[in-house]
C-alpha cells in the first residue's frame, strides 16, 4: 500500500475532558501510530480551542500526515440544530460551536460526540463490549452520563439526547432520598449525576455526617471498615443498580460497559448486578456489568471511531 493510501485510512481522536486532553491516532489497522496528552487549560474556552488544535497539529507532524480526519469527544451533548454544546459540566463549554470552531481552524469536518458516546463506541468495537450488538456504556466519574451503540453504530437520537442518562431523575427514591434531593448544576433537583457521580458520593458522605473527601478515599475506608464509609459506599452501589434497571428496562442491552474514574471500585460488579433485578421488571437479570477494557483510553479510542475505517 502506497504512503497517501496509507494515510488516508489514519483516524485522529480527541477526547477533551476536565483536566487532559488527549489525542491519539489510529490505522487502518486500528493499530496506535501516535498518542499524546496535555493539560486542560483552566482559562476558558478559547484557550480549550487552541490547546486541542496545538494537539492535532503535534499529532500529525508526528505521524507526517496532514488534514487527517478527526472526531472528538466532549463532555455535555451536542444540540443538532445549533451545533451548541450544553450539559457539559465543564461549563466553559456550553453554548459554544466548539466543533465549529475546529473546522474553520483546521479546514476540515469534525465529527463531535459526548465522551459516554466514544466509551460505547470504542468498547464496542474492540473492547469489554465486543461481540456484543446492543451495548450501553456509562461514565461514572466526576460526571455521569451514557451512550448507546446498536450493530456498531453509536445512536444519537432526533435531539442528540440518546443515553443522556445522568440527567434522568433518580429512579425508586426512598422517602428520605425524595425529602432531600441534591440540587445538580444543570438547575434539576435529583439527577443521576448528583447522586452516583464522585462529588455526587462525596456529598451524599457529607449529609450522612462523614468528611469532605474523595469518592476514592471513602470507599478505601469502607474496606477497612469504618461504619459511616461503608453506609456510603452501600447506598452509593444501591442508586447505581436502580439507574442500571432503568436502563435494563428501557434497553435491555446485553452488556453495560463501564469507565471513568469510579468504574475502578471492584464492588461494583460483584454488587449491583445482585441487586438491580429487585427494580428491573423481571425476576433474573443476567446483563453483564464489565469494566471497559481500554480505560481511560476509551474516550480517545473512541472519537477516532467516529469515522469509519475507510476514507
Ligand atoms: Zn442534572
Amino acid at each position: 500500500m502506497s504512503q497517501n493510501q496509507d494515510n488516508a485510512r489514519l483516524r485522529l481522536g480527541i477526547d477533551l475532558g476536565g483536566t487532559k486532553i488527549a489525542g491519539i491516532v489510529l490505522d487502518g489497522e486500528d493499530q496506535v501510530r501516535a498518542e499524546r496528552r496535555v493539560d486542560t487549560p483552566e482559562s476558558g474556552y478559547n484557550a480549550t480551542l487552541e490547546a486541542i488544535i496545538d494537539l492535532v497539529m503535534a499529532l500529525e507532524n508526528e505521524v507526517g500526515a496532514q488534514g487527517l480526519r478527526l472526531g472528538v469527544g466532549t463532555p455535555g451533548s451536542v444540540l443538532p440544530a445549533t451545533g451548541r454544546l450544553r450539559n457539559a459540566n465543564s461549563q466553559c463549554l456550553n453554548g459554544r460551536t466548539l466543533g465549529a470552531d475546529l473546522e474553520r481552524a483546521l479546514a476540515r469536518e469534525v465529527r463531535l460526540a459526548n465522551d459516554a458516546d466514544c466509551l460505547a463506541l470504542s468498547e464496542a468495537r474492540d473492547g469489554a463490549a465486543a461481540d456484543h450488538r446492543n451495548v450501553f456504556g456509562v461514565i461514572l466519574g466526576t460526571g455521569v452520563g451514557g451512550g448507546v451503540v446498536i450493530d456498531g453504530q453509536l445512536i444519537t437520537g432526533r435531539n442528540g439526547l440518546a443515553g443522556e442518562w445522568g440527567h434522568t431523575c433518580l429512579p425508586w427514591a426512598t422517602a428520605a432520598e425524595v425529602r432531600q434531593p441534591p440540587r445538580c448544576w444543570c438547575g434539576l433537583d435529583s439527577c443521576l449525576e448528583a447522586w452516583i457521580s464522585g462529588p455526587g458520593m462525596t456529598a451524599d458522605h457529607v449529609r450522612r455526617g462523614g468528611y469532605n473527601i474523595p469518592a476514592q478515599a471513602i470507599v478505601e475506608r469502607a474496606e477497612a471498615g469504618e461504619r459511616l464509609a461503608g453506609a456510603t459506599l452501600k447506598a452509593w452501589l444501591q442508586r447505581v443498580a436502580r439507574s442500571m434497571a432503568m436502563i435494563v428496562n428501557i434497553l435491555d442491552p446485553e452488556v453495560i460497559v463501564v469507565g471513568g474514574g469510579l468504574s475502578q471500585i471492584r464492588w461494583l460488579y460483584s454488587e449491583v448486578p445482585k441487586i438491580w433485578a429487585q427494580h428491573a421488571f423481571a425476576e433474573h437479570i443476567d446483563t453483564p456489568l464489565v469494566a471497559a477494557a481500554h480505560g481511560d483510553a476509551s474516550g480517545v479510542r473512541g472519537a477516532a471511531r467516529l469515522w469509519p475505517l475507510e476514507g
